[in-house]
């Protein structure tokens, strides 16, 4: 996701400072697009320990990482940059490392890196009285360290959405380990158990694949007619053909058993129409139900739906622009954003022109 900030009659010319926030693929993206128009003074935070995103591998459950059998499930032919393809001898669905090594080669051909600032987060952003943009950092990747604050005057946010896991309300009391499909990592803890995966997504049949080959039985719910509209099709004959995956549709999750340990034992399913239930045994339960996006610390005058994602278009002239004049969404945290590489990428080049669209009014 990036926006762009501004303040309406405010001067563009000069070498305006511009912040971006996250460093994935969106971020590179448009660090590479505002060099290409000439703009140098460019600093971009990342609290990560290197560039990518969503596609820097992490053990560490507080960071949001693909799994360790991650590949991407958009071809690579579709999922690179236009002006820096895959590496020819990469397979069509590269691996997470391949992925990452690509936006790595990425950043070094168009010189991205002395932008970046890792282990940085940004905690909070203001606008002053002044129209320029004060951004509060901490260093370490943390909140711990001593707050330091810079002045910008563009924001581009770049932030991603998958940051803070959504735990639905179960009815009863559950003691046991819950672990949020954004913390998980490995499979090989899963070897002969059987488990549960609830959601009818792209991430939601990666996993369910995946366990395949490690747990004895995976169970998959979707409360939905079925994941033909919600799922790659190669995902779907995969899970079609793998003999240990049991899709429910029009199902949903009622409630969790466990035992006086706290270990999960089974997981009740309600079907829709009947409110048949069906008590199936799961030591384990995966919830791919989505992300709350990470928007709190942006400006209040940002125009945001029900769930904290970023809204753009509708009445307003340019399709990327938000609420609030000279504000731009891009990316995972834009409302009804494709959550995908090559959508992000597409719209930080779409994103420029709209910008360009935008401060030429200004000069009008
Ligand atoms: C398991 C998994 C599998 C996926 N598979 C595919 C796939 O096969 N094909 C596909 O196209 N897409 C896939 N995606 C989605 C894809 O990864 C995202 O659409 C893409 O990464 C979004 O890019 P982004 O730059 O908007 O955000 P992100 O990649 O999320 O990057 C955001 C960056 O901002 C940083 N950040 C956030 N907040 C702050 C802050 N306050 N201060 C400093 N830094 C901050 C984060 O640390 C991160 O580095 C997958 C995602 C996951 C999780």
């Amino acid at each position: 996701m990036a926006l762009l900030t501004q303040t309406p009659g405010r001067s563009v010319a000069g070498d305006p400072r511009i912040c971006v926030i996250g460093a994935g693929p969106c971020g590179l993206t448009a660090i590479k697009n505002l060099r290409a128009v000439g703009l140098r003074n460019i600093v971009c935070y990342d609290d990560g320990d290197t560039i990518g995103g969503n596609w820097v591998f992490s053990e560490r459950i507080d960071r949001v990482s693909v799994y360790e059998c991650t590949h991407i499930i958009s071809s690579k032919n579709l999922s690179g940059f236009d002006d820096h393809p895959m590496p020819r001898d990469y397979p069509d669905f590269p691996s997470h490392r391949q992925v990452l090594a690509y936006f790595e080669s990425y950043a070094a051909t168009f010189d991205l890196h002395p932008h970046v600032r890792l282990r940085t987060r940004v905690t909070k952003v203001e606008r002053g009285a002044d129209g320029r943009w004060t951004v509060h950092v901490a260093n370490g990747g943390g909140t711990e360290q001593a707050d330091n604050a810079e002045i910008f005057d563009y924001l581009l946010v770049c932030a991603g959405h998958h940051r803070d896991p959504f735990i639905p309300d179960y009815p009863g009391r559950f003691a046991g380990e819950t672990l949020h499909s954004s913390s998980y990592r490995r499979g090989d803890p899963l070897r002969g158990r059987r488990v549960l995966v609830v959601g009818g997504g792209n991430s939601a049949g990666q996993a369910a694949v995946f366990l395949s080959a490690h747990a004895r039985q995976v169970h998959m719910a979707v409360r939905s007619s079925g994941i033909d509209a919600s799922m790659s099709r190669y995902l779907i004959d995969r899970i079609k053909a793998t003999r240990n995956i049991e899709l429910r549709v029009r199902t949903a999750v009622t409630g969790l058993s466990g035992s006086a340990e706290g270990a999960l034992e089974s997981v009740d399913m309600t079907r829709n129409e009947s409110g048949d239930t069906e008590r199936v045994n799961a030591q384990h339960m995966f919830l791919f139900i989505g992300a709350d996006p990470n928007t709190q610390w942006l400006d209040r005058r940002i125009a945001l739906n029900s769930k904290g994602f970023v809204t753009t278009g509708s009445d307003l002239q340019l399709p990327l622009a938000t609420s609030s004049l000279g504000v731009f969404a891009i990316g995972d945290v834009r409302r009804g954003s494709v959550k995908r590489v090559a959508a992000g990428v597409g719209e930080g080049a779409a994103a420029v022109a709209q910008i360009h669209a935008y401060l030429a009014t200004l000069h009008s």
